[in-house]
């Protein structure tokens, strides 16, 4: 039996993979779920910036739970069934191969495994000036219907398109794991899709239970992972059970970059220097469009992404630079509340007047120019407790602005100002996308991983989550983080 612990996409994808290959899979999980008696608002001493989920902050664990003490970064684990993307705002994307020189295998290799993940996902979306850079590799889903400001902003790209390729701007329709014939446009994206339109690794779990060899045990929390001749045996607490142990033959962590940390170092013991912790820069900043565009604040329409903009310029940034545009939606109003605090009735009066021509940009950077971030640890088995403390930011943030200038000095073929006041940069884990932890290497050295994604001496056990991503490009991660982990559990089943 092969053990998954873990039923976030990274988990189910190496599972599916697993199954395709003929080999029974268990997957064991905290695997909390919304139960519709006790949707709840949020409990206090939570983490009021945490996007919740009908109410509920059921996702998430708390960083007591998790073990963390966080300095300087707000990063996220997950003890959801589905993990975060209960939460997530589906947008997807693959790695483009050129950004991948540092990984340990040839690009190509990721190509199947992402055509996996694409039929696991359903991936709507247009063939437009993106595909090149960042093909479809299953056909896509029909896109999603943009919105009355996307298609203006759209148009004016499409007249301005020679002048942007030459300021190294590519663009299109934004991508997204949602079933766009099931999207009803009532705008609930951020806080919940009733319609269970949008993509959610607890549906795939559903799915994955109709397979034969797969079986599914909720409730379950893993505290630590022995190896022993032969196999592998975990050790677990059940909800509301006595302790117990599973034994297998292989063991597949996906449970999210911060509590795989936590078991591998709870487990097998941790570095004195500490672990890296990659994270892509992430910033919002909202824009005022250069015209109106009529009726669009009452447009019934989908909260997620609308456009993405892609900046390859080495002038302002040696990596490519991912930008999603939005409409008006709840969490960016609430990222900006922040910043929009010190500009105080500025920032009120702008919204009021100009909301027809509002939108904004949460932007991403290559991990390359990240805040350095540490994992430090202490104890064994569940007493282990992580520290993340980030360093110097301000080399993170001059590379965040030179991006906001070059928007600003674009502003005529792009059709929007930026309102830069108002830029908020987020602290390391905001935007989401970290990993790195224990990085792919051809010749890995200690705490590093090979490209079967073991550590040095562990043979049986292999992390299939963004915790071995060597580097992390800008663009929208899970859907590289999926192929990855499916491209690590096929070559681990032969
Ligand atoms: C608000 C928000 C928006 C996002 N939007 C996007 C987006 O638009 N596009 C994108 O690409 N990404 C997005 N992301 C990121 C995306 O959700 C994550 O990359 C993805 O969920 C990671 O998947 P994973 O399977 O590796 O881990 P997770 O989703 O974190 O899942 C971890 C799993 O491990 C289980 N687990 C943890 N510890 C244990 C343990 N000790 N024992 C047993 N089980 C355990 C949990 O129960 C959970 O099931 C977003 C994230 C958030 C929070
Ligand atoms: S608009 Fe958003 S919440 Fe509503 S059905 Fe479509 S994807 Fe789901």
């Amino acid at each position: 039996m092969n053990l998954v612990v873990g039923s976030g996409p990274s988990g189910v994808a190496a599972t599916s993979a697993l199954l395709d290959a003929g080999k029974p899979v268990l997957m064991l999980d905290i695997g909390r779920e919304l139960e519709a008696a006790s949707r709840r608002a949020e409990e206090p001493g939570e983490d009021p910036a945490r996007k919740l989920v009908f109410g509920s902050s059921y996702p998430y664990l708390t960083d007591r739970e998790a073990g963390l003490a966080q300095k300087g970064t707000r990063c996220l684990a997950s003890g959801g069934k589905g993990g975060l993307s209960a939460v997530w705002g589906a947008s997807v994307l693959p790695f483009p191969e050129d950004e991948l020189s540092d990984w340990p295998f040839a690009a190509k290799d990721l190509h199947e495994h992402y055509k996996k993940a694409a039929v696991l996902l359903g991936i709507s979306g247009a063939v437009d000036g993106l595909a090149p850079r960042f093909p479809f590799y299953s056909p896509p889903l029909p896109p999603l219907k943009h919105s009355r400001q996307a298609q203006s902003v759209l148009a004016h790209w499409a007249r301005h398109e020679a002048e942007l390729k030459r300021r190294g701007f590519a663009f299109g329709r934004a991508r997204h794991a949602v079933d766009s014939a099931a999207c009803e446009y009532d705008g609930t994206c951020l806080s919940g899709c009733e319609r269970g339109a949008i993509w959610s690794a607890a549906d795939a779990v559903e799915k994955l239970k109709k397979r034969p060899g797969f079986e599914y045990h909720g409730g379950v929390r893993v505290l630590a992972i022995e190896e022993r001749p032969g196999g592998v045996r975990l050790h677990a607490a059940r909800e509301g059970a006595s302790r117990t142990v599973y034994d297998g033959k292989k063991i597949f962590l996906a449970c999210g970059p911060l509590a795989t940390a936590r078991l591998v170092c709870g487990s097998f013991g941790a570095p004195a220097g500490g672990l890296p912790l990659l994270s892509q820069p992430y910033f919002v900043l909202p824009l005022l469009l250069d015209r109106d565009v009529p009726g669009a604040p009452e447009e019934k329409l989908h909260t997620l992404a609308q456009l993405y903009l892609e900046l390859d310029d080495p002038k302002t940034s040696p990596r490519l630079v991912h930008l999603q545009l939005y409409g008006h939606n709840e969490v960016i109003a609430e990222r900006l509340a922040g910043a929009a605090a010190w500009a105080g009735p500025l920032a009120d009066a702008v919204k009021r007047r100009f909301a027809p021509r509002l939108m904004a940009i949460q932007g991403y950077l290559h991990s390359d120019k990240g805040v350095p971030v540490r994992i430090t640890a202490e104890g064994r088995g569940e007493d282990c407790r992580l520290t993340v403390a980030a360093g110097d930011a301000s080399a993170s943030k001059a590379a965040v602005r030179r991006v906001a200038a070059k928007l600003a000095g674009s502003s005529g073929e792009l059709g929007f100002r930026p309102l830069s006041f108002m830029l908020k940069i987020g602290l390391p884990g905001e935007g989401n996308h970290a990993g790195g932890t224990f990085p792919m290497r051809s010749t890995p050295g200690p705490w590093q991983t090979d490209v079967q994604g073991r550590l040095q001496g562990h043979e049986r056990v292999h992390l299939v989550d963004s915790s071995v991503l060597p580097s992390l490009p800008s663009s929208t991660f899970t859907y590289a983080v999926m192929a990855n982990a499916s491209r690590i559990a096929s070559q681990a089943a032969d």
